[in-house]
């Protein structure tokens, strides 16, 4: 039985079929999804730094979009986002 063996016995591990994860569009999963305000980002990058997905979108130093292919929607970005008092990042239903 394969609990009794050491781990030089066990047989190799399996592969993703699917491939990497860039192939993977988790964003399917999510039902919120973050939208940010042009006007009121101040483009301080906490999201870009706290997103556990590597989903927001930077270009030269600002905050450029979310990339929903990825975007899991947990809205820790929304969370972190410090503009007050109202968050330049919402986190709006999908349905
Ligand atoms: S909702 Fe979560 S996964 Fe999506 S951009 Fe914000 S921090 Fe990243
Ligand atoms: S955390 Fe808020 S203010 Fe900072 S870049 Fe993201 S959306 Fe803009």
């Amino acid at each position: 039985m394969a609990q009794d063996l050491g781990w030089k016995e066990l047989p190799e591990g399996d592969t993703l079929k699917a491939g990497t994860a860039a192939q993977f569009h988790t964003g399917d999963w999510r039902s919120k999804k973050p939208v940010k305000d042009e006007k009121t980002c101040i483009n301080c990058l906490f999201c870009y730094i706290y997103c556990p997905d590597s989903a927001v979108k930077v270009q030269d130093g600002k905050m450029i979009g979310i990339d929903y292919n990825y975007c899991k929607g947990c809205g820790i970005c929304e969370s972190v986002c410090p503009v007050k008092p109202v968050k330049a990042i919402k986190m709006v239903s999908e349905r």
